[in-house]
């Protein structure tokens, strides 16, 4: 049984809310890396719908799960033939303009890219810059690790890119 006091109003809740965001796509010779908005030099690129940047869509995911307005599937269908090749910068500013409608404001950003191979640490600041660029955010509030799969699964054979982002919002005043 819930209680009616237990259940809550939006004025009683919390100023901040937490979401998280995941992405994988498949790599294949001859399509181009992006990742967070960057250009990695590679031999094998991202597949997809859109240019396949996995960090850009799990940070809009995690954006849309914060203000719980749907994921980015609803807002960009893969079925839509005028998205193909989308630049995914679209996507994040998208999001973001759904956490501020909703009367929220990004806080941080932590993302977590697993790719077996290039390195992506020698990325890292600039992905960093690309994100807070179209967060609007300082820097200092975008994290991003590189990590490999040690050499297991889709990612450690290289076959695949996969990325974990959570974003805090808070409330607008
Ligand atoms: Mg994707």
């Amino acid at each position: 049984m819930v209680h009616a006091d237990a259940m809550g109003s939006e004025e009683s809740t919390p100023d901040t809310r937490v979401g998280l965001g995941t992405d994988v796509h498949r790599l294949a010779l001859g399509r181009s890396l992006w990742v967070g908005g960057v250009l990695i030099p590679a031999d094998r690129g991202a597949v997809g719908h859109s240019d396949a940047d996995v960090v850009l869509h799990a940070v809009a995911d995690a954006l849309l799960g914060a203000v719980a307005a749907g994921d980015i599937g609803e807002l960009f269908p893969d079925t839509d033939p005028s998205l193909e090749g989308l630049d995914s910068a679209i996507i994040v500013q998208a999001a973001r303009e759904r956490v501020v409608a909703a009367g929220y404001h990004v806080g941080n950003v932590d993302i977590v890219v697993d790719l077996e191979r290039p390195k992506l640490r020698p990325h890292r600041d600039a992905i960093r810059q690309r994100v807070a660029g179209l967060l609007g955010l300082d820097v200092r509030r975008v994290s991003m690790k590189a990590k490999t799969a040690e050499g297991l699964g889709a990612v450690g054979s290289n076959e695949a890119i996969a990325c974990q982002a959570v974003v805090l919002v808070s409330r607008t005043r």
